[in-house]
């Protein structure tokens, strides 16, 4: 970040090796690059201050990952909402600053969170990968001050749907009463009537999870659950045991199971009879206009449906978040699909303060239309 360049955040290789403080903002892969790294494992060795800060579910499914169990001593896990000041270290030369941190949560998958940064350099709030509905920034405590909303610096933000083209993404909750009401007209038919949940092998659909578990009394077939160990609202709505009506199961050859008409995990009824087996892939869709569509499950194949999901702000959501802000610089952390790096930077010029400031400033009316010169060739 330019106000703080000695702390690194979602990336751990080339430059970043020489940070003061790292920063997870959740478990995905593209966030970690470099954090199994050997130049990073042996600078920690041999650093007395250097730290990993993140949420303690984030310290929790890292850690159950043994490629990622040296960073057990060095983790320093942070409450939600509660800031904590952090001193970053010139281990070299003995120089130091203070700052502090808040985690935000961000919605996107268990133990995401957003960073909100305070300092000699202003405030500064890096978002991760976070989806907030609209409305949702006023409800965060520490973005204020009293009543009044943090003069913000500058956001990092999660741009991947910065684009007008996804204006509109249905709410978490009518994407789940959607999926919650095909899964139930299927399997209430029989006992034989099972899903398959075609997840993909990411954290993020746990939510889906719980809320169908909850809905359907039920629990929903999973491959591995030792991460939730630790966090009984999760744990309780996924099983290893297969006999369930609900799968999220996966295997190398998931497509070629489902053609055959078999679950990822083999299962079969104890009497034989043949399962009827329907399988929903949960991703995005979206809608370039405002209007409210309502149709979050779209068939795809005779027993196949997509259903949407998504782990991400839409554009107006994003607007919705920065027009609260209003922060004087907003950085784009991705470049949407089709889009360059100049457009989503020009596109979010626009939310900026300045830009808000600069267009309000009084033009003198009243300039006369010149006759248009022609240059002679
Ligand atoms: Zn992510
Ligand atoms: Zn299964």
């Amino acid at each position: 970040m330019k106000e703080y360049p000695t702390i690194s955040l979602d990336r751990f290789d080339r430059e970043n090796l020489h940070a003061r403080a790292y920063f997870l903002s959740h478990c995905h892969k593209d966030h970690m690059k470099g954090l199994k790294g050997p130049l990073l494992k042996r600078k920690l060795q041999f650093s007395r201050t250097v730290r990993l800060y993140c949420s303690f579910v984030t310290k929790e499914l890292l850690l159950s990952n043994p490629k990622y169990a040296f960073w057990e001593e060095y983790i320093v896990p942070l409450e939600l909402e509660s800031p904590t000041q952090i001193l970053l270290v010139d281990e070299a030369s003995g120089e130091k600053e203070d700052i502090v941190v808040t985690l935000l949560p961000a919605g996107h998958c268990p133990g995401s969170v957003m960073f909100l940064f305070e300092g000699s350099q202003g405030n500064v709030l890096y978002t991760g990968d976070f989806r907030l509905a609209v409305g949702d920034a006023s409800r965060i405590e520490h973005l204020h001050s009293g009543s009044r909303v943090k003069d913000i610096q500058s956001v990092y933000l999660d741009s991947t749907f910065y684009d007008p083209r996804f204006y509109q993404i249905p709410t978490r909750e009518v994407c789940l009463n959607g999926i919650s009401v095909l899964i139930g007209n299927w399997i209430s038919q029989s006992p034989y009537h099972v899903v398959w949940l075609n997840c993909k092998a990411a954290y993020g659909y746990e939510y889906l999870f719980t809320n169908l578990g909850e809905e359907f009394n039920t629990q929903i077939h999973v491959n591995h659950l030792a991460m939730f160990k630790n966090m009984p609202e999760i744990l309780s709505y996924v099983t290893t045991d297969r006999r369930m009506q609900i799968h999220a199961c996966r295997h190398p050859k998931d497509e070629e199971f489902f053609q055959g008409n078999r679950l990822p995990c083999g299962c079969t009824a104890p009497d034989g009879t043949p399962l009827r087996i329907i399988s929903i892939k949960p991703s995005t869709m979206w809608f370039g206009e405002r209007t409210k569509k309502t149709n979050v499950i779209i068939k795809t194949g005779a027993s196949s449906f997509r259903a949407c999901f998504s782990f991400h702000s839409s554009y107006s959501e994003l607007k919705d978040f920065l027009s609260y802000l209003r922060p004087v610089n907003i950085y784009p952390s991705v470049i949407p699909l089709g889009r360059t790096l100049t457009e989503v930077t020009q596109m979010l010029k626009l939310m900026c303060r300045t830009s808000l400031i600069s267009s309000a400033i009084y033009k003198p009316l009243g300039v006369l239309k010149r006759s248009r010169v022609q240059r002679p060739h």
